[in-house]
Order: structure tokens, then C-alpha cells, then sequence
């Protein structure tokens, strides 16, 4: 049954992604009890803090699999409704497609053997993504300045439903076995704030790294380290051999004098040239197409930002375009991100230079083995334009996590009348013009 084509998805993902979405209170029904409920764990990707909804959905799925996060935005042209037990989307006025929520892990209602609620220590994104920031605390906020479309600490200082802000290595470990007890097969994440000037984060993320293989038994890991590169940089080598698949690292702005405004804590700190070596130092301890750099997409123009992916691309690092959400308690909040369609069409042309400079990201078995899939990264569409591009049928790319593949492609989904919608269809879609 098709409702809507890939690349349609793939718009309204990222018309989600910059303009949230509403969603009626009897949307929210089962929320924190058979639907994941949404645990802030590295920024608040909301627009307008929230009020009046105790817990609300984390994620959106689309009929094809394309995942998205639920941003909550009550000025948004999207709103999610559900009528007679369907959950839909809706756009200025006009019926989009069904969609489903993620179904709420087991481990989500335990806790680690000290006691802490799992949910708290490692959050899982989309189907399987588990998610750890530790510190959960950026010290650009005290010193030197945050980044401009940041909210770190005062985003978490607003709500309760969030994660801790320090992870042990063991406890971090347990959720990765509970996780896969449970036929979770993850991908993992881990990201940092910025820690001060002449102090590094590698040591807690080796702690957390040994952690998960001593808990899981595991010897690779699937997945990334999202860190602020140390000023000597010979420690990523330590990184590398605790078997994480892969870096990451933060360039965030190409421009460089846009950098330096719009990163003031990370200029003074380091640099944006000390990001770039980062980049380079892991595409040759990692390998071509496992170094990635995480960038801010709409910050700056299309043709700025593309010079930089060909730049790195040819360097051996991805950058992954995510596209800017003004941020709730941001210094930009209630600043716009481009339109939709510019954030797709900069996907497919980032994907046109893997393609060309960097097949090990851009070719089509890169959709199999990279560090997370369609089915986790929900924060931007670089994994479903790869997808679409590749013409893969499935958003599970098999094999992938530690498990080999998940237990069930449709785990997690929840709609069950999803068969039942036919009326919606005629002549109710909204019509796109990509
Ligand atoms: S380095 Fe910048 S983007 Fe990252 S947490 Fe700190 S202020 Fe935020």
C-alpha cells in the first residue's frame, strides 16, 4: 500500500525536522506505557517549550520506514491527530499519510543495579539508536560561549523527562545488554558536551566503551563516538582501539568566519582548524568513510557548505548535514531554518560528491555498513536520501548491530489500523511538488 513515495517521506521528514509539529492530547494516549515517551538526552529539539502534555511521543514513523523526531511546535503547518484509533499526519489543513509511533522498549521500565532508571542512562533513538551524552553538560555555557542554535544546558534545565547528566561505563553496559536481550540490535551514539579548556572527555567515553564490551561481551562495536577532539590528538587512537566503528567530530560551520561567530566557545577553545585535523587524524586511524563530521545545515549557503563536504569528502570524512532547528532557550530561537526542500535537495548533492570523492559513504553497500540507518538517525536525511538514491527497499539495513539483524523489521511500529485507512486516500493526500 503506498501512500506516499520515498521521496516524499523524505520532504515531510524534513519539513519536521525545521518546523515541528503539533499534536492533539488524544494523540498522546499510551504514551509511557505501550509508546516511547521522549527523554531528552543531548538537546531540546522543540521549538516553544512545552506545556500542558505530560508525556508525548518520541518519534515519528512514516509508512515506508522513514523515521523522524517529534518536535513540538504549536505554530508548526504539521499537526499529528488521530481519529477513530488512527494516528495521522496533517499538513496545513490537509490529510499526508498515517503514521506510528515507536512502541516503548522493556528496558525503558527498568533500572540499572544501582538503581537508576535505564531510560535515563542510554535513550533510545528511532527503532534502535542508543544514546548517550555524557557529560550532558557543555562548559562553553560558562566560558568562552555557546554555539548560537544551542540550547545543552539551559534546553535541559527546563524539563524533567531527561537523562542523567554522567554515565557509568557499567551502567551504560547493562542498558546495551538489556537492549539486546530484548532483540534491540543498537547502533550507539555517544556525544559530549564541551569540557573546559585543557580537559578532554576521552577517558569517561573509553570508560563507557569498555563498559558495554564487558557487559555485552562484545569486541566491536557498532556505532560512533561524537566527541570534542582533545588538543592532542594522538588520543584517538586510544578511541579506535576500544573497537567503536567509528568518529565523529563537530565541525558544525564550514565559513570560517562564520564559524567564529556562530561557535565562539569552540573558536577560542580550539578552532575550527583543530576540528578539521580531528577529521583527518580519524579518517586514517578509522579508515576513508569512518570519519564523519556532524554540520549545522542551514546556517550558512548551500554553496559554502558543499565546498566543505567536497573538501572533506576527498579527505576521506563524511559530513553529515543536519538540518538546523531554531531551538527552544537558543540564541536563535525564533530565527527560521530554510525550507524544506533546500535541506533535501543539499542532502542529494552531498550524496552526489560521496558518490563521487568517497564511495566508501556514498556507494550502495556503505548503506549496509555505516555507523547507523535509516531506522536510528532521525535527525537528518542523509540516510534516506542514500536509501532512495540506492533504490533499497528496506529502511532495516541487514546485517547491521551486534545481533546481525533486527528480531522483526516492523518491531517497534504500532498502528494497528493501518490496513484499515483506504478512505483516507481518495483524493485526500496532499499533492507535493518536489
Ligand atoms: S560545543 Fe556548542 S553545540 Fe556543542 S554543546 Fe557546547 S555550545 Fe552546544
Amino acid at each position: 500500500m503506498a501512500w506516499l513515495t520515498l521521496d516524499q517521506e523524505i520532504y515531510h521528514k524534513a519539513g519536521l525536522l525545521v518546523d515541528g509539529a503539533n499534536i492533539e492530547p488524544a494523540a498522546c494516549e499510551g504514551v509511557g506505557e505501550t509508546i516511547m515517551e521522549k527523554v531528552w538526552w543531548l538537546f531540546v529539539y522543540d521549538l516553544q517549550k512545552q506545556s500542558g502534555l505530560k508525556n508525548i511521543p518520541d518519534y515519528i514513523v512514516f509508512p515506508k520506514g522513514t523515521i523522524v523526531d517529534f518536535r513540538w511546535n504549536p505554530d508548526s503547518p504539521y499537526w499529528i491527530r488521530k481519529n477513530d484509533g488512527i494516528i495521522y499526519l496533517e499538513k496545513n489543513g490537509k490529510f499526508v499519510c498515517p503514521i506510528e509511533f515507536v512502541e516503548r522498549p522493556e528496558y525503558y521500565s527498568k533500572n540499572t543495579s544501582s538503581g537508576t532508571p535505564m531510560k535515563t542512562v542510554g535513550t533510545m533513538r528511532g527503532k534502535h539508536g542508543l544514546m548517550v551524552c555524557s557529560p550532558l553538560f557543555c562548559s562553553n555555557w560558562v566560558e568562552g560561549g555557546p554555539c548560537k542554535y544551542c540550547n545543552m544546558n539551559p534546553g535541559m534545565d527546563q524539563y524533567e523527562n531527561k537523562a542523567i547528566t554522567k554515565k557509568q561505563g557499567d551502567e551504560v553496559g547493562e542498558v546495551a545488554a538489556a537492549m539486546l536481550a530484548e532483540g534491540i540490535d543498537f547502533h550507539l551514539v555517544i556525544s559530549a558536551g564541551q569540557p573546559p579548556r585543557g580537559k578532554t572527555t576521552v577517558d569517561d567515553h573509553i570508560e563507557i566503551l569498555e563498559g558495554i564490551k564487558r557487559m555485552t561481551g562484545l569486541e566491536k562495536i557498532p556505532g560512533t563516538d561524537n566527541i570534542s577532539p582533545p588538543e592532542d590528538l594522538g588520543q584517538l587512537e586510544r578511541l579506535r582501539n576500544t573497537g567503536i566503528q567509528c568518529l565523529f567530530t563537530n565541525i558544525e560551520v564550514w565559513n570560517p568566519d562564520l564559524f567564529k561567530y556562530m561557535c565562539p566557545g569552540k573558536d577560542r577553545n580550539f578552532g575550527q582548524e583543530h576540528f578539521k585535523s580531528a577529521c583527518d587524524r580519524a579518517a586514517q586511524l578509522w579508515g576513508r568513510g569512518n570519519s564523519w563530521a556532524a554540520m549545522v545545515a542551514g546556517l550558512e549557503d548551500k554553496a559554502s557548505l558543499l565546498e566543505g563536504c567536497k573538501i572533506m569528502a576527498e579527505r576521506g570524512t563524511a559530513m553529515l548535514m543536519i538540518p538546523w532547528v531554531p531551538m527552544v532557550a537558543s540564541e536563535l530561537q525564533g530565527h527560521r531554518s530554510p525550507e524544506a526542500g533546500w535541506h533535501v535537495e543539499v542532502q542529494h548533492k552531498a550524496l552526489e560528491i560521496y558518490e563521487q570523492y568517497l564511495p566508501e559513504v556514498g556507494g550502495k553497500q556503505a548503506y549496509y555498513d555505516q555507523y547507523g540507518c535509516p531506522s536510528c538517525i532521525t535527525i537528518s536525511t542523509h540516510h534516506d536520501v542514500h536509501r532512495l538514491r540506492q533504490g533499497i527497499d528496506t529502511a532495516y539495513p541487514v546485517p547491521h548491530g551486534p545481533l546481525g539483524k533486527l528480531k522483526d523489521e516492523k518491531k517497534g511500529c504500532l498502528n494497528p489500523k493501518l490496513k484499515e485507512l483506504d478512505r483516507f486516500r481518495n483524493g485526500k493526500s496532499e499533492t507535493l511538488s518536489l
